[in-house]
């Protein structure tokens, strides 16, 4: 049999996951090579406890060099193209050739999409916005505090919401709740809408017991730094004291260069396989995680197509679904495919948290539903957490 080589590029849920997977399967003379600009690794679900002062970064960081102990080959490069013709990958360190090629490069966030967003706004996506962040909420003890969605497509469609709520707890745990005015704008039409009525409603409900304003189908056209207003498309403002943005988010701009988005901005995969249609000299290309664009085959309304949403639980399981796919065509066995499944966590304070299962390929529409937040589902995040970096890093 002749020795292979798999290029996977980030090394972030989906890559590590399906790297570790790949090399489970394969002998070890066959070549699994994972590559990531970064040298460390944050789980994105640990964020909004940097964002509240609960860990440091140091606390959740994990240095990606211990995949190599796992016979996986990290290389600490950032990926500057992708040349499909020619089956090879230029990094800043040099060019990389393979067999199968893995795209796991995430989501990129472009703050300058909304006139006067990067001026004003924080936010809690990456790790320096989450420490500035807790930074601001520590002195903030009136006013108006305006959790902002301007864009979607964005990864983890709870984590505004959740992040409200936590914003809530630790206002009332310092005494200030009172004083605080919390309302969230959304251009989402309802809460989790892929997910389905059901989590929307649950989702509405928590923040209407939390006194949280929620405003749904708002359109941000720009963010008026001078009288701290946010501006939208129907000619109403939100005035703000300290706005929290999820930043708009796009494709990594390598892959836009390469020719592989398509009109959505992403990669569009297969909903199984998550192969990539593409004329290449690499045996097979795929797409996984955020960067990728699944539709699926179920709607709520027959008029508005869906596509399956970013979280780190399906980057995973979609990274698991294609090494099974290469495993299988190297050594010529039947493989797996990936099933729409996708789990999440929600806290929602006080130690307590929400855990949804999605079946996101049911037909007619895709299904989750959510049992009332509980210190037992909270206890749940922490096990997800640490078994996956027990079993990946
Ligand atoms: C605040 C927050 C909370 C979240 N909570 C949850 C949660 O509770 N549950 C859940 O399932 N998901 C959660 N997520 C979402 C989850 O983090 C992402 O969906 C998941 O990380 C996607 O995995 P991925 O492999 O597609 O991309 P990523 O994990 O983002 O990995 C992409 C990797 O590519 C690398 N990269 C990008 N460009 C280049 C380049 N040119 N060269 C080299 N390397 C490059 C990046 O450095 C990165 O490491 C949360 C996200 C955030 C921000």
């Amino acid at each position: 049999m002749a020795t292979t080589t798999t290029l996977i590029l980030g090394a972030g849920f989906g890559g590590i996951v399906a790297a570790n997977a790949l090399r489970r399967q394969l002998p070890p003379e066959h070549r699994v090579v994972l590559i990531d600009k970064a040298l460390h690794f944050y789980i994105g679900a640990t964020k909004p406890w940097v964002m509240l002062g609960h860990k440091s970064v140091s606390e959740i960081s994990c240095s990606r060099e211990a995949l190599n102990g796992r016979g996986i080959e990290f290389l600490h490069a950032n990926v500057r193209r992708i040349d499909l013709a020619r089956g090879e990958v230029t990094t800043d360190r040099g060019v990389q050739r393979g067999d199968y090629l893995v795209i796991a490069l995430g989501a990129d966030y472009d703050m300058s999409a909304i006139p006067g967003l990067g001026d004003t706004a924080h936010e809690f996506y990456t790790l320096e916005g989450a420490v500035r962040l807790c930074a601001a909420l520590r002195v903030f003890s009136r006013g108006d505090l305006v959790v902002l969605v301007p864009r979607a497509p964005f990864k983890c469609p709870p984590a505004p919401y959740e992040a409200a709520m936590l914003m809530h707890q630790a206002f009332k745990e310092r005494g200030v709740r009172d004083n605080v005015r919390i309302a969230l704008h959304t251009i989402e039409g309802a809460p989790m809408a892929t997910a389905g009525a059901e989590m929307g409603r649950f989702m509405r409900e928590q923040l209407a017991s939390r006194n949280i304003d929620y405003h749904p189908a708002r359109n941000t056209t720009g963010i008026d730094g001078k009288h701290r207003t946010v501006q939208f498309e129907d000619g109403s403002a939100a005035h703000f004291d300290l706005l929290v943005s999820v930043p708009p988010h796009v494709a990594p701009k390598v892959v836009r260069d390469a020719g592989l988005t398509n009109a959505s901005g992403w990669i569009p995969a297969d909903p199984k396989t998550l192969k990539v249609a593409s004329d290449s000299a690499f045996r097979a290309v795929y797409a996984i995680g955020d960067v990728s664009v699944v539709p699926l085959p179920g709607r709520h309304k027959a008029d508005v197509p869906l596509v399956l949403p970013k979280a780190g639980t399906i980057a995973d399981a979609q990274g698991l679904a294609v090494a099974s796919q290469i495993a299988a065509e190297v050594l010529g066995r039947p493989a797996e495919t990936f099933g729409g499944v996708g789990t999440c966590y929600i806290e929602t304070g006080d130690r307590h948290a929400v855990r949804g299962e999605g079946q996101f390929y049911a037909l007619p529409h895709p299904v989750m539903s959510a049992t009332p937040p509980d210190r037992a589902q909270y206890e749940g995040k922490l096990a997800w957490i640490g078994d996956w970096l027990r079993a990946n890093l």
